[in-house]
């Protein structure tokens, strides 16, 4: 009897995960299931422990739901990628295994290491087969008229949408109960060795049930509300499936499935087509991943921003980082980020922005420290958005749009909802002077416990633009 290894990383579903399904299809194969813990490695990409949490959890529902079909599903754990290549190899050797099963990771150390396997696999007979899986269209099938990957994301996005419209990317069916039957209740995972923090599992839905069933019931009423609410962060109007697609809990694929089901016009309904546009910015992102690797190694998209002179300043980036700006909308965005593990993405934008246009610190820091708190963390997403707010990117805002922080405040969380819900410290300012609360706090006498503007918006407005045009002079 053949036996076959389904090695996950991030796909933690049984139902359309590509790998899954051809390991499953010959009838006459043993199948096995191994995810690989590597502390050492998540430390050196700062994975945050709620993602940790959350990986976690997952893979304990994950093993319930394999050992119902009939494949076991191991977890070993190794310090980095390097030793999960030999790791890898010893569980192949042991098991006799023929033939290994995996998704794509597109990260740079996650190519490299598949390579390695590969090649090592390749010695021993194994047959290595991969798959794209946690796109709706692989990387390089969206290009230009002259077979270049797009720099901007509207012709993509259209580009995108043409091929869509050709033929949708399918969904595999979870596999069928192996011919031997499911097994008795497995053994418990062994937890892995690295920090996990706890996380709201009423936000972010642990278990393939609850990802499918939040999508459901998001692709019903709540999708149509999406463009009038997607931007205000007191409300809950996004779908909060971020953490389960990083993590590929669901695939993009039953996303777009499940709203066409419930709006078969989705692809041209403008309404429910807002929703579909966040998809396609997440492909958008992997896609120029690939197309340039050295994103990966967090070099700017635009070469003459490397020349831009940060601030080093430890007291500011603590500020921002613990929500002590003396910017309601900041703080109380930073917070969120530091209670939750997740932030609202209009807030993303906005605390972004403020850490590289207000405070002139170095994105980087910014997108490193974003690692480290996000259940969501995606190195595409999180660096596309990074270099999207400080203007070093593709498509990014031109870097003398530059966000006021007072003003966005007051765009997007008006009466100071968000802004009271976070920093209670702001409780009893009149929402008139929410989002400049001191000014209130001066005009009536009041002592506020909450700092002042720890920057003066305009005056660091025009200190970012001049580093941005010194370092744009310098390339000429
Ligand atoms: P929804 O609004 O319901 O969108 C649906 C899905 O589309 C999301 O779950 C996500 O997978 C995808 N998506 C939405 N917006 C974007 C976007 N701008 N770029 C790429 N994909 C998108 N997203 C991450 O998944 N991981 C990150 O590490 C991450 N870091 C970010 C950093 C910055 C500075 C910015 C500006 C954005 C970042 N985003 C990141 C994108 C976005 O903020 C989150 O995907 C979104 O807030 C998640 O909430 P949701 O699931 O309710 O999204």
């Amino acid at each position: 009897m053949l036996t076959h290894l389904v090695w996950l990383r991030n796909d933690l579903r049984i139902h359309d995960n590509s790998a899954l399904y051809a390991a499953c299809r010959s009838e006459g194969a043993r199948v096995l299931a191994l995810f690989i813990a590597t502390p050492g490695q998540w430390q050196s990409h700062d994975m945050a422990p709620k993602q940790a949490e959350y990986i976690w959890q997952n893979l304990q529902s994950l093993q319930q739901s394999l050992a119902e079909k009939g494949i076991p599903l191991f977890l070993q754990q190794c310090d980095d990628f390097d030793a999960s290549v030999t790791l890898l190899q010893d569980f192949c050797r042991e098991h006799r295994v023929d033939r290994l099963f995996y998704n794509y990771q597109y990260e740079v150390n996650e190519r490299q290491r598949d390579a390695a396997v590969e090649r090592t696999l390749f010695d021993d007979e194994v047959m290595v087969q991969g798959f794209d899986d946690s796109l709706l269209l692989p990387p390089g099938s969206v290009l230009t008229g002259s077979r270049e990957m797009y720099k901007v994301f509207t012709p993509f996005s259209k580009a995108f949408v043409k091929r869509l419209k050709e033929g949708l990317p399918e969904c595999v069916p979870a596999p069928a109960v192996r011919p031997d039957g499911p097994l008795s209740t497995p053994d418990a995972l062994q937890p892995f060795d690295y920090p996990r923090e706890a996380f709201d599992d009423r936000l972010f839905p642990v278990g393939e049930k609850a990802a499918i069933a939040r999508l459901r019931e998001f692709c019903q009423q709540p999708v149509t509300e999406y463009p009038d609410k997607r931007d205000l962060p007191a409300l809950d109007g996004t779908s909060r499936l971020s953490a389960c697609l990083a993590t590929g809990v669901l695939s993009p694929r039953q996303c777009l499935h499940r709203l066409l089901k419930q709006h078969p016009h989705g692809l041209d309904d403008t309404r429910v087509f807002v929703w579909l546009n966040e998809l396609i910015w997440r492909e958008f992102y992997r896609h120029l991943m690939v197309a340039f690797p050295a994103l990966c190694r967090h070099q700017p998209f635009i070469k003459w921003t490397r020349n831009v002179r940060w601030r080093e300043d430890a007291a500011l980036l603590q500020a921002w980082q613990q929500g002590k700006t003396g910017y309601p909308i900041v703080d109380a965005a930073m917070r969120q980020l530091n209670a939750l593990g997740w932030m609202h993405n209009r807030l993303r934008m906005i605390t972004a922005s403020f850490l590289v246009k207000d405070l002139l610190i170095d994105w980087r820091q910014g997108e490193r420290y974003f690692i480290s708190q996000l259940i969501d963390g995606d190195l595409a997403a999180n660096n596309g958005g990074w270099q999207w707010a400080a203007s070093t990117g593709t498509d990014s805002a031109p870097y003398f749009r530059i966000f006021n922080p007072t003003t966005q405040g007051e765009r997007f969380d008006l009466s100071g909802e968000f802004i009271r819900r976070w920093v209670p410290e702001l409780s009893r300012v009149p929402e008139k002077y929410i989002h400049q609360p001191h000014e209130w706090a001066k005009k009536n006498q009041q002592k506020l416990d909450y700092p002042a503007p720890i920057v003066e918006h305009k005056q660091a407005r025009q200190q970012t633009l001049d580093a941005f045009e010194a370092a744009r002079k310098q390339m000429d």
